[in-house]
């Protein structure tokens, strides 16, 4: 079961399946990222955030799998967006990854309300590290429409993906249609809605008739619309249920059914990118 390649706006080519490791704890992500391995997923993401970059590269040193064969995307911290700041965060981690570059790095949260509401210069900063290659590709997240229009009017180079969240309890067309009109990348983020859109009625109905699992359901629903998703979880069995997404499909109807879920706004499970502010110390 091949996981389709998507091309980003640079040509860089991006499983459209991977693994998320977001609240894996860094004890665990060896194990968890060496069992996604294990799988097939050879798409990763992690983030400065998240604390366990390390362990992500020892899993795949550990692997034996070419580097060149495993997609690995990390974030910047929302500790470090000032252009000093962010050039020494983004060599760190590299050192923690063991890797020489990352497929992506992405602004983590356009924080709007912090650093003087200034994530230009950041962006300007990651220009510099795909320039000089240590970032195949670089991109946002979290960004919103006016957010990704004052990248498009002050810099030169537009994103190549937007990770956003996405999944059937808010759908977030208005990003997801600005992302594909100027030919970014949208990648869905939690795309089970942390497991809360798994007894849908909807859902779980849809899951009965085609004899798949809810998961299996909704994380289809993304490939189809196209979204780039990397479902988390550390159970080998949930990952390979995760990962078994290509040998069926659903119906235009079922793909509607599904996105009339959403909720709006009131459909996050996560903050809103307009407020978000939260800096680590
Ligand atoms: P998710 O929607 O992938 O849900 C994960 C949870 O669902 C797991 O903890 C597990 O409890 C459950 N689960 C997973 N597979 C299941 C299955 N087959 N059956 C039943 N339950 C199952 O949520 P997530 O981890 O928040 O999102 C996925 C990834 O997206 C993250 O790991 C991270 O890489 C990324 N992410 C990015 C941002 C961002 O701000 N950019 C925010 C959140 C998540």
């Amino acid at each position: 079961m091949a996981v389709p390649l998507i091309t980003l706006n640079d040509g860089n080519r991006i499983p459209q399946l991977g693994f998320g490791v977001y609240q894996i704890k860094p004890r665990d992500t060896v194990e968890a990222v060496t069992a996604a391995l294990k799988i097939g997923y050879r798409h990763i993401d992690t983030a400065e955030m998240y604390r366990n970059e390390r362990e992500v590269g020892d899993a795949i040193a550990d692997s034996g799998i070419d580097r060149g064969e495993v997609f690995i995307t990390s974030k910047l911290s929302n500790a470090f967006h000032r252009p000093d700041d962010a050039r020494k965060a983004f060599d760190e981690t590299l050192s923690a990854l063991g890797t020489e570059y990352v497929d992506l790095f992405l602004i983590h949260w356009p924080l709007p309300t912090q650093y003087d509401g200034d994530f230009v210069s950041t962006w300007n900063t990651m220009i510099e590290f795909a320039r000089d290659g240590r970032a195949r590709s670089v991109g946002v997240s979290n960004f919103q429409v006016p957010h990704l229009e004052r990248l498009a009017a002050e810099t030169d180079l537009v994103p190549a993906v937007n990770q956003i969240e996405v999944h059937p309890y808010i759908t977030n067309e208005t990003v997801r249609a600005y992302n594909a009109e100027h030919g970014i990348v949208t990648e869905a983020w939690s795309p089970i809605a942390q497991g809360e859109v798994l007894d849908d009625p909807v859902v779980t109905r849809i899951a009965d008739r085609v004899g798949r699992t809810p998961a299996q359901v909704t994380l289809r629903w993304h490939i189809q619309r196209g979204d780039v998703i990397f479902p988390k979880s550390v159970n080998p069995a949930r990952m390979k249920e995760n990962f078994e997404l290509f040998d069926f499909e659903l119906t235009g109807e079922d793909l509607d059914a599904i996105a009339a879920l959403d909720k709006g706004d009131e459909g996050r499970t996560g903050p809103h990118p307009d407020t978000f502010d939260r800096i680590p110390r």
